[in-house]
């Protein structure tokens, strides 16, 4: 497999039309797998693809990385995953389809640390996305490496995860906040959710804001309250559960969980589910005349 992405991307690179593959590579100690930016046809070498390439790399599309699309057009490793967030970046205006050459790879899941139930961190665990991944074979692609991997996904979202949601929703209302209260009030204000997220792309954050001052910024269990569940909302619908957020979360905090119950949310309210087709817009951005609700009117 590796051997089949490292030619396409020579014969891409040699093309001239491509002129940076962003792909994963070895650390120095070749013990982490590490984001690599390949311009020259002889360092297609470095481009590896196992187990360990949780990373998803569609940020390095996003105008966070302008030094990136400064260098002419990319093309970029994706597994189906990561093909979602990339997904909604071009119906969202912020990528062009035509300015992007995704290599798809097939894929039989990744492993990383995740926490596994109250509080319980496990090791090389293969995260519930790939549990519940119906895009093993990649959907939107302009090259796939791999042989295609034979699958069913669940027809229902499975694991401990939605397990988890599910006895969740059935507590009161009391015990739920309780729950958010006491992990967002660990939030330290890093950020690492926001930088980490492809969907995360406003020049200016709200929570950056000063004037007025809509988050406070402070560590601080209200500031962080807020913070938390207005970067939720501002993902409903547009969130494509990648799990990055949470991955990058120090302090565990379980994102995943607000995330996936978000889109679950959306799915059974508008039928939509993010990341599958690049001319639909997520639901909470567009305006019907014919909708039943006229509050926006
Ligand atoms: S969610 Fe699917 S495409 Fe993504 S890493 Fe898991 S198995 Fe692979
Ligand atoms: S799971 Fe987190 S990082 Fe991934 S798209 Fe959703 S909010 Fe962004
Ligand atoms: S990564 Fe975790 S600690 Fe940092 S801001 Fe986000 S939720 Fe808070």
């Amino acid at each position: 497999m590796e051997d089949q992405l490292r030619e396409k991307a020579k014969e891409l690179l040699e093309g001239g039309e491509i002129k940076v593959v962003i792909g994963y590579g070895w650390n120095n100690r070749k013990t982490r797998i590490t984001p690599v930016f390949i311009t020259k046809a002889e360092d297609v070498d470095k481009l590896v693809f196992n187990a360990l390439c949780v990373n998803n790399l569609s940020i390095y599309l996003t105008r966070k990385y302008k030094d990136i699309q400064a260098m002419g057009k990319p093309a970029i490793v994706a597994k189906g995953c990561d093909i979602k967030n990339i997904v909604v970046c071009i119906s969202e205006g912020q990528v062009e389809r035509d300015n992007v050459h995704i290599i798809g790879m097939t894929c039989s899941g990744v492993v990383y640390k995740q926490e596994l139930w109250q509080g319980e961190l496990k090791d090389n665990i293969m995260p519930s996305k790939c549990h519940n991944c119906d895009v093993r074979n990649p959907h939107i692609t302009d090259s796939v490496i791999g042989d295609p991997v034979d699958f069913t996904p669940p027809e229902e979202p499975a694991g401990m995860l939605f397990d988890k949601i599910r006895e969740f929703d059935s507590k009161p209302a009391s015990d739920r906040w309780e729950f958010w209260n006491e992990h967002f009030t660990r939030c330290v204000k890093c950020y690492a959710c926001r930088q980490v997220c492809t969907l995360c792309y406003c020049e200016r954050c709200i929570t950056d804001k000063n004037q007025p001052q809509w988050i406070e910024t402070s560590a601080h269990p209200r500031g962080n309250m807020a913070w938390n569940l207005i970067r939720a909302q501002h993902l409903a619908g547009r969130c494509t559960q990648c799990g990055e957020c949470e991955r990058a979360c120090p302090v565990n905090i379980p994102l995943n969980m607000v995330n996936s119950k978000l889109a679950l949310t959306v799915k059974e309210s508008f039928g939509y589910r993010a990341g599958y087709d690049t001319e639909e817009h997520p639901p909470m951005i567009v305006y019907k005349p014919e909708d039943e609700e006229d509050f926006i009117r």
